[in-house]
């Protein structure tokens, strides 16, 4: 996998027949002020995140988790999207539907940016759900603080929870997701360190399809290799605002 800065390589072309799927990670946001993981060593905002990200941590101390969503509400609300959420909502207007844009980021920046398709495998800050398996109530837009009590469904009465994946549970819309990775022709990752599974898997997948002859160019965008960096044809190395806003030239 030859890894150089950015700036040394060609624009990415995107053909007239191309499908692209794009899978962002915390690195994305970044230069918007979110905080990734990594740059706290595995702790989120201070927290381990067993703590607050685990159907444990809920279990143990309910409103210690949603006092940080709350939080993360906050300051996701403060935090402006960037050049690079831009340059990925200027790709769907070129592309259309052959963009798939899959974020394992919970905040809305890509919405913000102008993005109108976003997949949230990882779920989204600003959406509550109840947290009983059989009430019929669906997740709703909550950007409300509940930073002292924890809300409870209107419905059945039962706690109401972030409408987040945490560790543990199954990422959502994970057919679509597949079907998507099927169909992409070229797959493109920014600012995700390759450690958090399924989404660390899928270029392994799209290089094992290879064998199938299914044939797609796999790039990976962020300042330092990835975990998975083996599996991509192209590391880009470099900030997101810096890279993304001339990485495709659209044919
Ligand atoms: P991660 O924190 O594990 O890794 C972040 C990656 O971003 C690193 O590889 C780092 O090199 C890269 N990076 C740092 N600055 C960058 C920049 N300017 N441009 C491009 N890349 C940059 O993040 P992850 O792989 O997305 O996985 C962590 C999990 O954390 C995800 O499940 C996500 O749901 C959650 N999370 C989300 C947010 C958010 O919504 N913004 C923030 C923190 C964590």
């Amino acid at each position: 996998m030859p890894s150089k800065p950015s700036e040394e390589w060609p624009p990415l072309r995107i053909g007239a027949l191309d499908r692209v799927f794009v899978l962002t990670g915390a690195g994305i946001s970044a230069e918007s002020g979110i905080a990734t993981f990594r740059d706290a060593n595995g702790l989120w905002n201070q927290h381990p995140v067993e703590q607050v990200a685990s159907p444990a941590g809920w279990r143990a101390d309910p409103e210690l988790v949603w006092r940080f969503y709350s939080e993360r509400r906050a300051q996701a609300a403060a935090c402006p999207p960037n050049a690079a959420h831009r340059a990925l909502a200027e790709l769907e207007r070129a592309l259309g539907e052959r963009l798939f844009l899959c974020t394992q980021n919970v905040d809305d920046l890509h919405e913000r940016a102008g993005s109108e398709q976003v997949l949230h495998m990882h779920g989204e800050l600003f959406r509550t759900r109840c947290e009983s398996p059989s009430c019929a109530s669906e997740p709703y837009e909550d950007r409300a603080e509940h930073s002292r009590t924890v809300p409870r469904c209107t419905r059945c009465q039962a706690r109401l929870r972030p409408h987040i994946c945490w560790f543990g549970e199954v990422p959502f819309e994970m057919q679509r997701i597949t079907a998507a990775l099927e169909a992409c022709t070229v797959f493109v990752t920014v600012g995700s360190s390759g450690a958090v599974y399924p989404a660390a898997g899928f270029v392994a997948q799209l290089r094992m399809a290879r064998e199938l002859g299914h044939v797609s160019r796999l790039v990976y965008v962020g300042p330092e290799e990835p975990e998975n960096a083996d599996y991509f044809d192209e590391c880009r190395l470099g900030g997101a605002v810096a890279t993304l806003p001339t990485l495709f030239e659209v044919g």
